[in-house]
């Protein structure tokens, strides 16, 4: 196992966040109504484009480890603004490998360029009204007629649903699993009103419905079999948000280890309280130790992809729960005014809580994980 970074990587990681930081400097990246999402992410995108970052896990980049390096990455700008963190990767890691895995050449290079270059923004439908994917089929459908298909469907939750150029719809075609390439403004795509959510503020989502969605059918691509497809939506999924997890926890360290050291009370900086100090270290062991089984999953979904199916797991479940632990220490050193609305800690709390539902939540992912210890699953 070498899951070290190279110099490389580390001057890449510091580069990254200096021009982030540059670019976040002012803006309510976190906190902004529609129009505001949008600019934020179609800048931050094109930016971002300019940079190995779009790439990375999608196209070999010279010098660089794929899954491995973007996990650094990933800590990175999601320390920065997990609103535009959630919205970057909907849009390249999961609409972009979407087509990278399952598209044919022509399809390939009518999107990925596209995708890559910060010009397009992508989103995903995978998630229906009352059905989680871990539970049954998917009912959206799409019925062939000559060269056009038409899609019915409900989908909810859709991270990038009010601004992105193309929708990903993942559904069926007959009894073969099916994902519908759709644009804006096509006829029969209705997309909701964007959701209100408690954390993530500076990312759009929104339901959309399907209904007479006509396309043509050479937009529509075939994954093999919908089980490895489905697997495949939600290992990606549980990727990004471990390292959502590892940008939340980095934050909320971070504020909270200022804070510790600047704030005084009764004369003295509330580090002098030994209980303080004891917080501040079990936060940084669950941080690290994150750290580390999101770098060995990485390294292995590269090198050994069926065992990391299960490690992968795991390590979701580990830096999901850590983050909202390490989020939540971080507000009670800061006492009062971590309670107060608006800052970084808070924020990393709301947002943390996302981590244990979304992709595969806390519970079925314990209930799979059970299931491979006991040799039920494989
Ligand atoms: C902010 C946000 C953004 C999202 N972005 C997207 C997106 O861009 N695209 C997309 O398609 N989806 C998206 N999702 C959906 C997300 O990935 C989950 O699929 C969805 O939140 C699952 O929720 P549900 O309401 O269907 O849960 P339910 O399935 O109703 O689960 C409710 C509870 O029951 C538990 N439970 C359910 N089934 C089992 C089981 N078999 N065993 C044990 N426990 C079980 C769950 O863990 C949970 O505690 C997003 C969700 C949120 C909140």
């Amino acid at each position: 196992m070498n899951y070290d970074f190279s110099e490389k990587e580390f001057s890449f990681f510091i580069e990254l966040h200096q021009l982030l930081a540059k670019y976040a400097e002012g803006k309510k990246l976190d906190d902004c109504d529609l129009a505001g999402s949008e600019n934020n992410l179609r800048q931050a995108t094109a930016m971002l484009a300019g940079t190995p970052y779009l790439k990375l896990a999608i196209e070999p980049v010279d010098g660089f480890n794929g899954l491995l390096t973007l996990t650094g990455a990933w800590e990175v700008l999601a320390s920065i603004s997990p609103s535009l963190y959630i919205s970057v990767e909907t849009s390249a890691r999961i609409f972009g490998r979407i087509i990278s895995a399952w598209g044919d050449d022509v399809q390939k290079k009518k999107w990925l360029p596209e995708i890559l270059s910060g010009k397009v923004i992508g989103a995903v439908g995978l998630s229906e009204e009352s059905l989680n994917i871990d539970n049954a089929p998917l009912a959206t459908l799409g019925v062939l007629n000559g060269d056009k298909v038409e899609i019915s469907g409900r989908k909810q939750y859709v991270v990038n649903g009010p601004m992105a150029d193309w929708f990903a719809v993942v559904g069926n075609m007959g009894d073969k699993p099916a994902i519908f390439m759709v644009e804006k403004g096509n006829p029969g795509l209705i997309i909701g009103a964007r959701s209100a959510t408690i954390g993530y503020g500076g990312a759009a989502i929104s339901p959309l419905e399907l209904k007479n969605c006509v396309i043509p059918a050479a937009n529509v691509l075939f994954p093999a079999d919908a089980k490895s497809m489905t697997a495949t939506l939600r290992l990606w999924e549980n990727q990004i948000l471990m390292g959502a997890s590892l940008g939340l926890m980095k934050t909320a360290f971070e504020s909270a280890r200022t804070y510790a050291k600047t704030h005084k009370t009764g004369g003295k900086p509330i580090i002098a309280f030994q209980e303080i100090g004891f917080k501040l270290s079990e936060m940084l062991t669950l941080f690290q130790t994150s750290q580390l089984f999101a770098y060995r999953t990485a390294w292995t979904s590269e090198k050994d992809p069926k065992e990391a199916e299960s490690l992968t797991l795991c390590a979701k479940v580990f830096c999901t729960e850590s983050a909202e632990q390490v989020a939540c220490e971080a507000m009670k050193i800061l006492g009062g005014a971590g309670y107060l609305s608006g800052n970084a800690v808070e924020q990393a709390f709301r947002c943390a809580k996302y981590g244990q539902i979304a992709g595969t939540s806390t519970e079925i992912a314990r209930v799979k994980i059970g299931d491979t210890a006991l040799g039920l699953r494989n």
